[in-house]
């Protein structure tokens, strides 16, 4: 019995009033998983691409009407047409004009998320959401949750649950739906907490923050207590391929990857049972990749700045806004036989990388790589100064149980050319130091970044 199905076309397929095609669902091989009629895959034609610009055009027509900024940037002179002409919305902008993108009164707004950018200051990001949205957020997630979920499956969430109609009521919302038991337990906050809560709930399914996630399973592995889970999701910015490895390891749990962010509506797309990039929600979101510098489009294949349309937003629809997310989309086909776009995974923030020496880029994706390999390793911070005549690398390592190896450690970031080839150049300095974590906390939920000191 195939574990896994694909639920996303045909929801896709739905969404955009298209039929799916018994002919190319024929040409696949998912063994029983083909008698369910929902698990018919989507036939990507004329007719796929004429919807979809429909939808370009009705979200584009739905904010020039509805929005003072999008009624008084030029937008009307754009269509599907010339759509790579249209202006990019940057982060600064919806920071600054987000009151002017909102389409709606706000008696019909029905949530607003505030951002806060990490490492900057200045204004947050608002992002508005009418109830109609919310109700799409909850459909993100209840076809995400039923590609790897079976109904009756316990599923614990260790996400933000703080205000009604947190991401974690909206996900249990959607579990309910799809017969699941969901359990909301809010963000992580202490390790010997959660590992009780685990204890207690033996669920079949997990869903929260990747460190905090890999901490408690680092947690589960020094306490000595087999754990067993069948699945684990993950949704933030990046997860590394070394956060999956170990989890799948240490539990000997199947580990999905959910790309969602909040000015999406947590929606955007999934791993399938390939595990190897996101099968994109095409019928609500437009993804194209540009080059950050001149931002032109780039072909397909090619790295870049992942930039967002909504589709179907209702509060405020969001235009080729970028995300300052690097990523590609892939050109090939999956090997599950879906006919969805897919992005690769995330490699990290356009910002949240150093180029140490000329040409040598330090990533946060390459140290989470290189470090949370190390069983008591369960968090670490990277700021920079530059200021001095020898520039400094200030790294803090967050370490579980007695033992850290700290010659282990300084191998390890020798090993990254960047650090190796900076270090010896004299021009930098490394600066490493350690501090215990005990399980009265735990790694912090916010997204992590290589900042400044200053
Ligand atoms: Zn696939």
């Amino acid at each position: 019995m195939c574990a896994v199905k694909n639920t996303v076309d045909p929801w896709v397929a739905r969404r955009l009033g298209l039929v799916r095609t018994q002919s190319i669902a024929s040409e696949i091989r998912l063994n029983n998983c083909l008698s369910n009629d929902d698990n018919l895959i989507l036939q990507r034609d004329e007719h796929f691409y004429a919807q979809l610009d429909a939808l370009r055009e009705k979200q584009l027509h739905y904010a020039i009407q509805r929005s003072t900024y999008y009624a008084a940037s030029g937008y009307h002179q754009f269509s599907t047409v010339n759509w790579q002409d249209m202006p990019l919305i940057s982060q600064e902008i919806l920071r600054v004009q987000h009151l002017q993108m909102v389409c709606t009164s706000s008696s019909n707004i029905d949530r607003i998320v505030t951002l806060m950018s990490s490492g900057t200051t200045g204004d947050p990001k608002r992002i508005y959401f009418t109830r109609s949205d919310q109700s799409d957020t909850i459909q993100y997630f209840k076809v995400g949750m039923d590609s790897f979920t079976t109904p009756g499956d316990k599923v614990v969430i260790w996400l933000p649950n703080s205000r009604p109609g947190s991401i974690s009521e909206l996900l249990a919302e959607a579990l309910k739906l799809g017969g699941k038991q969901p359990k909301c337990y809010g963000v992580m906050n202490h390790l010997s907490s959660a590992y009780k809560q685990l204890m207690e709930e033996t669920p079949d399914v997990i869903v929260g923050i990747p460190l905090q996630i890999l901490a408690l399973a680092k947690y589960t592995e020094i306490v000595g207590t087999p754990i067993r889970i069948k699945s684990v999701l993950l949704s933030t910015d990046a997860i590394s391929d070394t956060v999956v490895k170990t989890l799948e390891r240490l539990w000997h749990c199947k580990v999905y990857r959910y790309f969602g962010m909040t000015e999406m509506g947590y929606g955007g797309g999934i791993e399938c049972e390939v595990h190897n990039g996101y099968h994109l929600y095409e019928s609500d979101f437009y993804i194209e990749i540009i080059n950050p510098e001149t931002g032109q489009v780039v072909p397909d294949g090619t790295w870049g700045e992942m930039v967002i349309t909504t589709l179907r937003r209702h509060g405020m629809p969001l235009i080729r806004y970028r995300t300052g997310d690097v990523t590609r989309i892939i050109p090939e086909k999956c090997a599950c036989g879906s006919n969805l776009k897919r992005i690769d995974r995330i490699q990290h923030r356009v910002k949240d990388t150093i180029e140490l020496l000329p040409g040598q880029l330090l990533t946060r994706n390459e140290l989470d790589d290189h470090l949370l390999t190390l069983p008591s390793l369960l968090d670490y911070t990277v700021q920079y100064n530059t200021n001095e005549e020898e520039k400094q690398l200030i790294m803090t390592i967050y370490y579980l149980g007695d033992t850290i190896h700290q010659d282990e450690i300084l191998e390890k970031l020798h090993q990254l050319k960047s650090i190796h080839d900076a270090v010896c150049s004299g021009q930098w300095a490394l600066e490493i130091n350690f501090e215990e974590m005990l399980p009265s906390s735990c790694p912090s939920p916010m997204k992590r970044t290589i900042c400044t000191s200053k």
